[in-house]
């Protein structure tokens, strides 16, 4: 597990791999969560959602990724979907992010924040994403793994989703696989220590967490501070306790 875990920090994951040597990445990766959780800062879920962003682009500078993605700097017609698959771990470090902004920048980014998470009037589209800013991500570096996993390879298809026509379009197959490699380890974790790993709908969740400075410290605690945002389930439970049995040492001592 150690060597498994010493590659993945150092390559990340090899996503074009269905094997043992990928479900042994995954346990080590879920290892590397746990370790995170298991300390004492207030702010170790958000610190091991920072890891997950990490590790996701360590993935995707080492694997090969497929040419034809139509997505470009400035081009955001995605940042108006409605997100309902980010977990409280990338909600608390987005949150933390706008905590720190300077002063006049983190009223803007706010109330830019809680806009979006209210409902458009009279059948209007959805509003953009609070973070939104000049037609950039304002917080790319830590975006939730939804954000990073949706590509496009025809804007058309985007145009027309946008416009709320029919539309046809193939996204890319190694970004979902990237997203889905990373969020299923840190799930383990948060489910081996017994906290939530649903996904939240991402505008009321940011809003409620931007909202309370303590969110993160109460969450860890116990709390369900994101009670009444609609949430999906998580990564599938059965997989969750494979890794988690085996980044923890209870199915097998080999590796
Ligand atoms: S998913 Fe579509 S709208 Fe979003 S950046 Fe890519 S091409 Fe543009
Ligand atoms: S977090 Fe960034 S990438 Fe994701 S929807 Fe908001 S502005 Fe777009």
């Amino acid at each position: 597990l150690k060597e498994f875990g010493r590659l993945v920090s150092r390559r990340g994951v090899d996503l074009r791999r269905n094997d043992d040597d990928y479900l042994w990445s995954l346990m080590a990766e879920t290892r590397l969560f746990l370790d995170i959780l298991e300390g004492s800062s207030r702010h170790r879920a958000s610190d091991a959602a920072r890891k997950m962003h990490e590790l996701y682009e360590l993935s995707a500078r080492n694997n090969p990724q497929e040419s034809g993605l139509a997505c470009r700097q400035g081009c955001a017609l995605c940042c108006r979907l409605k997100i309902t698959s980010a977990s409280a771990p990338e909600i608390f470090l987005l949150a933390r992010h706008v905590h720190a902004l300077p002063e006049a920048e983190r009223e803007a980014r706010m109330a830019a924040i809680r806009l979006a998470a209210t409902p458009p009037e009279g059948g209007a589209q959805m509003r953009f994403c609070g973070l939104l800013v000049d037609a950039s991500c304002s917080a790319y570096e830590i975006r939730p793994g939804a954000c990073r996993a949706y590509t496009s390879m025809s804007l058309k298809g985007c145009e027309d989703v946008d416009q709320g026509k029919p539309a046809q379009f193939a996204r890319a197959e190694i970004p979902l696989r990237n997203r889905t490699a990373h969020s299923y380890a840190l799930g383990a974790a948060l489910k081996a220590l017994g906290l939530p790993y649903d996904y939240y709908e991402f505008r009321a969740a940011l809003r409620l967490a931007i909202d309370d400075p303590d969110a993160e410290a109460r969450w860890l605690a116990g709390e369900d501070v994101f009670a009444g945002v609609a949430k999906d389930p998580g990564p599938q439970t059965e997989a969750l306790d494979l890794l988690v049995a085996g980044a923890t040492g209870a199915s097998t001592s080999s590796a």
